[in-house]
């Protein structure tokens, strides 16, 4: 039974890392951008990182970032 619960809990993590990851991998939206940028405190911690990690790695959503900054 115990085995069971193991191998669960196991794989929700695992799902919850993929689609993690999946989302890391959508551009953001304006939206998202000016959120992050303005009232980054109203985001979710999951959010946040999300967005942080994407800007980081993804070239075009960090130029529109920088442009907005500039604006
Ligand atoms: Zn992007």
């Amino acid at each position: 039974m115990i085995k069971y619960l193991i191998i669960g809990s196991a794989l929700y993590g695992l799902i919850k890392i993929f689609s993690e990851i999946l989302q890391n991998r959508k551009h953001l939206s304006d939206d998202e951008i000016s959120e992050y940028k303005y009232r980054r405190r109203s985001l979710s911690e999951t959010n946040q990182r999300r967005i942080t990690n994407h800007i980081g790695t993804c070239e075009s959503c960090r130029e529109r970032f920088t442009e907005k900054m500039n604006q």
